[in-house]
């Protein structure tokens, strides 16, 4: 039944796919976001209750709520999470709309993760429409600065999630096998600044501290922080430095992205970095950063929670795979402090943040009816 109302919502998850993807919303641009987070909160309002969440440093976020009828209102209720901005800058939605060939649908912003802001508000319509009693309350968060690490959301975020039964992420799933995410990364960036001093590299150059040398030992020392056998991975992304070649070069700094699957391995790293010291006598080093988002852990709750997706999906003729990535959501957030939580539940699809992001609309549909399944069921 949930399949076949999922498939005659085609028409209506295409309409709000192109409303949604013909809106530009990179993060930041409060004036843009807005008035996509306009449309939405219009779309949103028979629904439940909303509130608009100002977010003075970018798109505002929004929050619904639906309350539980009977016993049912005192459930802890489930958390969903979506978030509105994507990585494309402001023109992008002019020169990739939404474009149907067959049974694929491509546009930008669309894999991730505006399709699946469709399949939620479908999802909570068609149970209303269909009279099915919601177990427990649902909140739903549409944040706005995913892409840039969630620094206005992540408060918001992880207050509703404390209060929360378990927690559904619509992310997309992983690529190959459309997999749903139970693991992924934490992911850090840390900044090490070095302060060497200046001299003229001909005339007295015994009087300078080489900032670069002294970087290139701290390089070596940072690249053998990662580890392989746990996934632990540190890149040097950038290393910038000095002022000319006949200049013994007073600063140096770089730039470096960690990846950990467990909060141990975090520990590990962050006591590494700052254990760090110099190795040319004079040399200053200056740590800055740390992680952001703590690692997704495949905890025995959320694999508890995955199982029964997986039944729930199973009852609708869906056969659903688990996975991990090294690539970090708000996910991250909810599934560290502890509240069972279940990524990747968008639409199957490939390419986010890439020219060739689509989805696949029957997968998408597919989605449909498990999202609806698993806000009657859970
Ligand atoms: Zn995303």
């Amino acid at each position: 039944m949930l399949n076949e109302y999922a498939v005659s919502q085609r028409d209506e998850f295409l309409s709000l796919a192109q409303q949604l993807v013909s809106y530009d919303t990179p993060g930041q641009d409060k004036i843009r976001c807005d008035a996509l987070a306009d449309l939405m909160a219009t779309q949103l309002a028979p629904l439940g209750e909303v509130t608009r969440v100002s977010n003075p440093h970018g798109g505002d976020h929004l929050c619904l709520r639906i309350p539980a009828v009977g016993s049912a209102a005192s459930q802890a209720p489930v958390l969903l999470l979506c978030h509105y901005d994507t990585v494309w800058p402001v023109g992008t939605a002019a020169i990739r709309p939404l474009r149907v060939t067959g049974e694929t649908a491509f546009g930008a912003g669309l894999y991730d993760m505006k399709a699946s802001i469709a399949l939620g508000m479908l999802a909570l319509r068609g149970i209303g429409e269909l009279g099915f009693g919601l177990p427990r309350p649902v909140t739903w968060l549409i944040t706005s600065d995913e892409e840039i690490g969630s620094p206005t959301s992540r408060e918001l975020i992880e207050h509703e999630a404390r209060s929360a039964a378990h927690v559904l992420v619509l992310e997309p799933p992983i690529e190959q096998g459309s997999l749903l995410k139970t693991a992924r990364k934490g992911v850090g960036v840390y900044n090490l600044a070095v302060t060497g001093r200046a001299a003229h590299a001909g005339v007295e150059p015994e009087k300078g501290i080489n900032a670069l040398i002294e970087l290139a030992h701290q390089i070596l020392a940072v690249q053998a922080l990662a580890d392989r056998g746990q996934g632990t991975t540190v890149n040097v992304g950038t290393a910038r430095g000095g002022s000319a070649s006949n200049v013994v070069p007073a600063e140096a700094t770089m730039e470096i992205d960690v990846r950990v699957w467990s909060g141990a391995e975090a520990e590990r790293l962050e006591a590494g970095f700052h254990a760090l010291s110099p190795v040319l006598p004079g040399a200053e080093l200056l740590l800055t950063g740390g992680l952001n988002r703590p690692p997704m852990e495949r905890t025995p709750a959320s694999i508890a929670l995955f199982k029964r997706t997986q039944a729930i999906g199973a009852a609708l003729g869906l056969s659903l795979g688990e996975g991990a990535t090294g690539g970090a959501s708000d996910g991250n957030f909810t599934s560290a402090l502890g509240i069972p939580t279940i990524d990747g539940l968008g639409a199957p699809g490939q390419g986010a943040h890439a020219l060739h992001e689509q989805i696949q609309i029957p997968g998408a549909l597919q989605r449909l009816a498990l999202l609806m399944g698993l806000l009657t069921q859970l």
